[in-house]
């Protein structure tokens, strides 16, 4: 997907990408390459697979939710910043949290930020089930790409999404996961609304965003130690 071509598909989700937001995924793409060659953050590294790939592919969060209408987001295991690096970009309205519990990406993240004099953005290195501690229930959309299966993903998102805040996972085909995960995410205090189903334009590959609104507060027990939320997964 060529930038031309990005634009284009971006228009059909409804957004009208300004010069400056351009010019900031110019930037971000070049620094991921850059960054890339001496630590490693990602396996794509040619442009206009970043620009489908991860530029694309993060906007597609649009789908499910009216990003103009959000405060506070959390993406949980940004890794290079796929999902919510982008999204800043896109809603400067939104202050976005970074986490991840690698510190290159988080100091990649740090570094491009500055680059784009981006406000309200915080960094956060650490692991999701940590940082719930002292940030519980506080966010209204918690995303996150890529991260673990969605039994897992769920206990250490669910516990950080506010009370009628939303818990949006960007999902790939599999379907029978989403499906096995349907108790688990009603234990955490989630309710499935919505599951969109769509293909990534130019390759054809198959992505289902998974809307989970939180109807319930989630049970203090949750989230537990990581190894125990990976041994014994919610049923
Ligand atoms: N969301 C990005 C990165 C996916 S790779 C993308 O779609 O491209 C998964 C990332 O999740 C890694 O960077 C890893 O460090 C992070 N991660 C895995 N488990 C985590 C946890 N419990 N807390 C925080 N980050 C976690």
């Amino acid at each position: 997907m060529n930038k031309e071509e990005f634009i284009n598909e971006v228009s059909k989700l409804g957004i009208n990408l300004t010069e400056e937001q351009l010019n900031k995924l110019d930037i971000y793409a070049k620094f991921l390459v850059e960054y890339n060659s001496h630590t490693n953050l990602t396996a794509i590294t040619e442009e206009d697979q970043i620009y489908l790939k991860h530029f694309y592919d993060s906007i597609t969060l649009v789908k499910a939710v009216d990003l103009t209408k959000i405060n506070n987001l959390i993406d949980v295991g940004t890794g290079a910043g796929f999902p919510g690096m982008v999204i800043k970009i896109l809603f400067s309205n939104i202050t976005v949290t970074l986490l991840d519990s690698n510190n290159k990406k988080i100091s990649f993240l740090e570094e491009l930020g500055n680059k784009l004099n981006l406000t309200n953005i915080n960094y956060y290195h650490g692991r999701a089930e940590e940082f719930c501690l002292k940030n519980r229930e506080t966010f209204d959309l918690v995303t996150a790409r890529a991260v673990s299966n969605m039994i897992t993903l769920s206990e250490l998102c669910l516990p950080l999404t506010k009370l009628n805040g939303y818990f949006i996972p960007l999902k790939g085909s599999n379907e029978e996961e989403i499906n096995s995960s349907i108790n688990a995410i009603k234990k955490l205090g989630g309710n499935i609304e919505e599951i969109i189903k769509f293909s990534l334009p130019y390759e054809e590959s198959t992505r289902n965003i998974i809307k989970i609104k939180k109807v319930n507060n989630t049970p203090k027990e949750y989230p537990r130690r990581y190894d125990k939320i990976v041994k014994y997964p919610l049923k």
